[in-house]
């Protein structure tokens, strides 16, 4: 599995994480919100998740 070392990620529960290395392993990712505002880094969140 290819690493792509410009996004790093530890979240290993993700069937996109590289596992080895804390890296995800898609080309780009989609970057959303959890809130329909958001004021903190805690409200965003990566929707390319996929639960293994
Ligand atoms: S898709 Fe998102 S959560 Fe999954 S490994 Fe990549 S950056 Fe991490």
């Amino acid at each position: 599995m290819q690493t792509n070392q410009n996004i790093s990620c530890s979240v290993n529960e993700c069937t996109h994480h590289a596992n080895s290395e804390n890296y995800c392993t898609l080309q780009q990712i989609n970057v959303g919100k959890c809130q329909g505002s958001t004021c903190s880094c805690a409200d965003t969140e990566c929707a390319s998740f996929h639960a293994k």
